[in-house]
């Protein structure tokens, strides 16, 4: 598949909104990719990055950043850096983007990657994305790419009003994306579709040795 092929396939999987189709056309996911996976760069699936971690299925960056409804002048924090190309493609959408990601290996592999792809304003932290970014927010979006148990409380604090966050939410098999929205004093959450993320594992995430019920349960069931 090629990048204007897989603009086709989310269009024809539902994906609407043609400021996130641009954007996705536009970001080079094979500089995301571990080399030997180049030539499934374009295929609408999450691949493996290591670290326990994917880079996240094109139809779900799609639909996170579809729901913060970006125009362009917002400050946006990515939580989960991974690979790095939700952030490339928040950078296309948005006009400030601070990622963090916990384990250091990929941040610094995300770094090479978009500073190689010419996405270097993205500013990339390690650190654990669950107490967010205070001294660089309030942020006008926050994107989740990884499953929480609820909305990470810092985060929810470390939305300006009118921000909104999208953070997956449920149990450690399937979640919902979820959207809170602070609209002055109140919060309001609304659910969207149904998907599988690997754990956000912090403070306001699971906890670390829970990650290891994945990879036992995953052995135990095949
Ligand atoms: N957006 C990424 C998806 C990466 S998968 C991409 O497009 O490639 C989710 C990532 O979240 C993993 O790299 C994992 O290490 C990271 N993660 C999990 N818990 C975290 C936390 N508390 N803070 C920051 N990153 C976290």
């Amino acid at each position: 598949m090629t990048r204007a092929e897989l603009v086709e396939t989310l269009r024809s999987r539902g994906v609407r909104d043609e400021r996130v189709l641009a954007a996705i056309g536009r970001v080079p996911r094979e500089r995301f990719v571990p080399t030997g996976l180049r030539k499934r760069a374009y295929d609408d699936a999450a691949l493996a990055i290591g670290h326990g971690a994917t880079i996240s299925q094109p139809l779900m960056v799609a639909a996170i950043c579809a729901l913060l409804g970006l125009e362009g002048g917002e400050r946006v924090l990515d939580v989960g850096t991974g690979s790095g190309y939700q952030a490339a493609v928040l950078a296309e959408l948005a006009a400030e983007i601070v990622t963090i990601e916990r384990i250091p290996e990929l941040a610094a592999s995300a770094q090479a990657a978009l500073a190689e792809a010419g996405y270097d304003g993205v500013e990339v932290r390690i650190g654990d994305g669950t107490l967010g970014a205070r001294d660089r927010g309030p942020f006008d979006a926050i994107a989740v790419a990884a499953a929480a148990p609820e909305p990470p409380p810092a985060l929810v604090e470390q939305l300006a009003p009118g921000g909104r966050l999208v953070v997956p939410v449920g149990g450690r098999r399937g979640q919902r994306l979820a959207i809170v929205r602070r609209i002055g004093a109140e919060l309001r959450t609304e659910r969207s579709v149904a998907c599988r993320f690997v754990p956000l594992v912090g403070r306001g995430g699971f906890a670390e040795e829970e990650e290891w019920d994945i990879a036992f349960d995953g052995e135990s069931s095949r």
